[in-house]
């Protein structure tokens, strides 16, 4: 199995690293503490849960570039 085009052993040794080294526990939720059961990486299926969760689920438009502000005028 694979996730973000990493196989699902190097994730877990991945995972397994950071939990040792920084005691960062990456399968937990910043916010309340539940844990993540998975990762979607985007696709219609993204969208569509986003959309149900009434997140914004399209990227933002892209602006024009503009010039560097001017300096000492
Ligand atoms: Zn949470």
């Amino acid at each position: 199995m694979m996730a973000c085009g990493v196989p699902m052993l190097l994730a877990s040794m991945w995972a397994a690293l950071l939990r040792r080294v920084f005691a960062l526990d990456v399968f937990e939720c910043p916010r309340c503490g539940g844990r993540l059961v998975g990762v979607h990486t985007g696709g219609a299926r993204l969208q569509a849960l986003l959309e149900r969760l009434g997140l914004v689920s399209a990227p933002p438009a892209a602006e024009p570039a503009r010039s560097p502000p001017r300096r000492g005028t």
